[in-house]
């Protein structure tokens, strides 16, 4: 079976011959963007199977024939570090924890092994890994500190300007800590250029701060006053005392802080009793909070030197689905210090919360498509009427044998428009 290569960037104004996850062999018409009508496949005519060769140079102009593969929702990566991403090589971290790999960064950056023209050739490629694999937006987390300010930001910048309409991106300002009293007040400064360079979003990590709480105040009080969402790495850690999340909870609520606010990976919630676990969550939920899980880089770093049972590292999903908060699934670290592998598919994650963290192939697939779109502020795709034209084409019989097998075989489609095609071959040779 085989997949139509319309012309990169042309508008789509149908897709042909796709099965949807639910079983349905449908033709989907687009108009701006969006979803006009999903009817069953062939009803307005030109419904001729697609099949191998049909659209190579065959799909017809504005009309992309996917050959009966899987359409799904076009998958979203909430949490990326673009700014590191495929510097394994460069970096190395023997050590192999989160302060290895810290610390691996700022050797590295203080000897000159992080240019801004690298910064922006390497995003560049891991967005194109991102697009090719169906994915049609990125939050990214970038560095943000004292000596350096917001160059990384602006280097990641420049890589979205290059990259054009290919996925949409959100930056966040990873500020460093401190950020509170005498020594944090470079950082602060910092976050100031990060804000004025035009990051999307404030981040930060109150689990590095001597004063996780006044770090909190103070990075929920900048966000609330230049009007930015936060997004905050929250908790990366299996030591069960350190536990922000609560903190950060309580000040959204208690502020109103009505702007947007995420926790990414909550690691040292899945280390709690159940009734803390509870507790926590219910306030995750009330303030709005959109937790995403990271399970590449929390089984690479957390339990180093654990040989009895080490902890998954991964955040206490159930307590947080049964509250009704928005848990997402993101990659994190690419082949950087932090997680020496990854390949930038959001099936990848998809498949360890099915394996580690118990998910079912559709909540798991969930967690990588609408669940980070909404919490990133985009419409969720659910092939109705009005949705966002967004979609990967995926060479699998179902939805499951997708996440399973990942094939490469795989055509992105973005606001109606094909912008990433890839297919795999395969030989046998007896
Ligand atoms: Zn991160």
């Amino acid at each position: 079976m085989g997949a139509g290569t319309a012309d990169g960037g042309g508008a789509i104004g149908r897709i042909t011959n796709a099965r949807l996850a639910d079983g349905r062999h449908v033709d989907i018409s687009l108009v701006d963007g969006t979803i006009s009508a999903v009817d069953p496949a062939g009803r307005r005519g030109s419904g001729e199977s697609g099949g191998p060769g049909r659209g190579r140079d065959g799909s017809s102009a504005g009309e992309l024939d996917v050959g009966g593969w899987l359409l799904l929702p076009a998958m979203a990566e909430p949490h990326a570090h673009l700014d590191k991403a495929l510097t394994a090589d460069l970096v190395p971290n023997p050590a192999g924890d989160l302060l290895g790999a810290i610390e691996a960064w700022v050797a590295a950056s203080a000897a000159g092994r992080i240019d801004r023209d690298g910064i922006v050739d390497r995003a560049v490629t891991a967005m194109e890994m991102l697009a090719v694999r169906g994915v049609t937006a990125v939050r990214t987390h970038v560095n943000v500190g004292e000596g350096y300010g917001a160059s990384a930001v602006e280097a990641v910048h420049e890589a979205r300007d290059r990259i054009g309409g290919l996925l949409a991106v959100q930056t966040v300002g990873l500020v460093q800590s401190p950020l509170t009293g005498d020594a944090g007040a470079g950082n602060r400064v910092a976050l100031e250029q990060a804000i004025a360079a035009g990051v999307g979003l404030v981040g930060g990590c109150p689990h590095l701060e001597p004063d996780g709480p006044a770090m909190l105040d103070y990075v929920v009080g900048v966000a609330a006053e230049v009007g930015l969402p936060l997004d905050l790495h929250v908790d990366e850690t299996l030591e069960p005392s350190m536990l922000t999340l609560r903190d950060y909870a309580l000040r959204v609520i208690d502020r109103g802080f009505a702007n947007g606010a995420a926790a990414s990976h909550c690691v040292s919630l899945g280390m709690q009793p159940p009734e803390v676990q509870h507790e926590v969550a219910a306030l995750v939920a009330e303030a709005g909070i959109a937790v995403f899980a990271l399970p590449q880089t929390n089984l690479f770093l957390q339990s180093r030197g654990i040989a009895t049972g080490p902890p998954r590292g991964l955040t206490a999903v159930d307590a947080l689905l049964d509250a009704g908060a928005t848990v997402g699934a993101g990659g994190d670290n690419v082949q950087d210090p932090f997680n020496l592998v990854g390949r930038s598919d959001p099936l990848e994650t998809a498949a360890l919360m099915v394996m580690a963290g118990h998910r079912s192939p559709e909540v798991a697939y969930d967690m990588v498509s609408n669940a980070p779109r909404r919490a990133m502020g985009l419409a969720p795709v659910t092939f109705q009427p009005g949705d966002p034209a967004d979609f990967v084409a995926i060479d699998a019989p179902t939805l499951r044998a997708a996440i399973a097998d990942a094939p490469m075989s795989r055509r992105t489609i973005r606001a109606g428009r094909l912008v990433a095609s890839c297919d795999q071959t395969t030989t046998i040779h007896r």
